[in-house]
């Protein structure tokens, strides 16, 4: 008997949620983002399902590009924070990458480059995010310098947003109007859009889309949202309750002593802990679902074992699958819980958890 701990990952709801991207904005493309091994999903399988509908993918760098390579995808790949280091070009040409260019040093590596096939670049716009790009007032001249570099064939003006997954915050149409401020009169294509402005920005949807969290079925947003509302879960992440224990009032359950019995409780350890990925943080009363129904933490989160108050649970025993997200417990849920985002525990999950495809 081994282990039962298990992520299913659900390839044919990644689609359905890549469609739905792609159904906000019928006059725009998506980049399918499967940066982080595909936010922990496993990013040549997203790829693979995605091949037939995705016209380009989107990583952080050059690895992860390559990875998508070997394994026989043949979309452009964009580099979402472009080159590293000037020797990276010769292999981004070669290779069929898209690098974004966000600063100086990648702007002046591209002017002294001599490459087989000049490439496209996606020149970044800072835009109030403060993180990469260049200031709007120095995009006018960067432009014209790619403009100018016969190692580049092609330029898309693109932005990211800070606060898209906050509708009500004023902070999108504020960088909204800077990057149109910035783009009039270049004639460039533009791509904006994270999941969050996919579903709630559509003044901002443009040529290219880049859904990531989407695609893997968890909302960014706090509240529902009539899109987001529409996502599938692309993963399911289940184990099995490996021991069931009466414990009497008075007593406490695991490190720490952190969960007192109020009352006599029935306790259930699920072989399931932070060597898997599943939050340390989250707290007494995060939601996990125990053969079918809904129950929730009792005590503290340990490195291979967590336990459930199973009291009213009387079917559930020593066996009993547990679902600690997915299908029927949304990720984002049980972020809320742990004090994290959805972003965090689904590329957190770690390497000992097999991904089982379906
Ligand atoms: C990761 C990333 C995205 C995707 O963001 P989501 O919130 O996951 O949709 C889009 N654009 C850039 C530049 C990114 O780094």
């Amino acid at each position: 008997m081994s282990r039962k701990v298990r992520a299913d990952i659900h390839l044919d709801a990644i689609v359905h949620n890549y469609r739905l991207a792609c159904a906000q904005a019928p006059e725009a493309k998506a980049v399918a983002i499967v940066k982080a091994d595909a936010y922990g999903h496993g990013a040549v399988r997203v790829a693979q399902s995605l091949a037939a509908e995705a016209p380009a993918f989107g990583v952080a760098c050059i690895e992860e590009a390559l990875v998508l390579r070997s394994a026989g995808l043949t979309q452009p790949i964009v580099l979402l924070e472009g080159c590293f280091d000037a020797e990276e070009l010769p292999v981004v040409s070669r290779e069929g990458f898209w690098p974004a260019v966000h600063s100086e040093h990648q702007l002046a590596a591209l002017e002294r480059a001599v490459l087989p096939v000049p490439v496209p670049v996606w020149l970044k716009v800072d835009t109030g995010m403060h993180r990469l790009g260049f200031a709007p007032d120095a995009v006018a001249a960067a432009v014209a310098r790619l403009r100018a570099c016969a190692a580049v064939s092609d330029i898309l003006l693109m932005t990211h947003f800070a606060r898209a997954d906050e509708p009500e915050q004023a902070m999108t149409e504020m960088q909204l109007a800077r990057f149109n401020q910035v783009a009039e009169g270049l004639g460039l294509a533009a791509s904006l859009s994270n999941s969050a402005a996919v579903m709630a920005w559509p003044e901002a949807h443009r040529q290219w889309l880049r859904p990531g969290i989407m695609l893997y079925g968890a909302t960014p947003f706090e509240r529902a949202q009539p899109v987001a509302d529409q996502l599938q879960a692309g993963m399911t992440l289940s184990s099995e309750i490996i021991a069931v224990r009466d414990v009497p009032a008075g007593e406490a359950v695991g490190y720490g002593a952190a969960f007192v019995c109020d009352q006599p409780r029935r306790i259930g350890t699920v072989a399931m802990g932070y060597g898997d990925g599943y939050p340390r943080h989250a707290r007494v009363g995060t939601p996990v679902i125990v053969a079918g129904q809904r129950t929730s933490l009792a005590g503290r989160v340990s490195m291979d074992m967590l336990t459930v108050d199973l009291t009213d649970l009387p079917h559930a025993d020593v066996g009993s699958r547990v679902e600690l997200w997915g299908r029927q417990l949304p990720v984002a849920e049980v972020a809320r819980w742990s004090d994290t985002i959805a972003y965090t525990l689904l590329t957190g999950l770690t390497s000992r958890v097999p991904r089982c495809y379906d």
